[in-house]
């Protein structure tokens, strides 16, 4: 089994797809082949950011631009729950 096929091997499982060469096999390949840990890890690596996406943030635009207004220290904390500081000017912890 030659490096590019362990290569396409690898690629076809991190893709999801059926492999016909065992995974520890796979796997054994890089432990003596530094050019294979070194495509394994990059194929990590790219794979990780296609799946890792962001995840969804509330807008929180318009009930911090009221409490900055209203000058209100509360507003967003108490109705988002991620604790975001009013304007107090003070260093934390006070
Ligand atoms: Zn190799």
């Amino acid at each position: 089994m030659t490096c590019e096929d362990v290569r396409e091997a690898r690629s076809a499982r991190l893709d999801g797809e059926e492999v016909s060469v065992a995974s520890a096999t796979l796997d054994a390949h890089a432990g003596g082949c530094p050019a294979g840990r070194v495509s394994l890890a990059r194929a990590e690596h790219v794979t990780r950011l296609v799946r890792v996406q962001p995840g969804a943030v509330p807008d929180l635009t318009a009930p911090v631009l009221a409490a900055v207004a209203a000058g209100t220290e509360s507003v967003v904390s108490s109705r988002s729950g991620l604790g975001v500081a009013g304007g107090s000017g003070r260093a934390w912890p006070a």
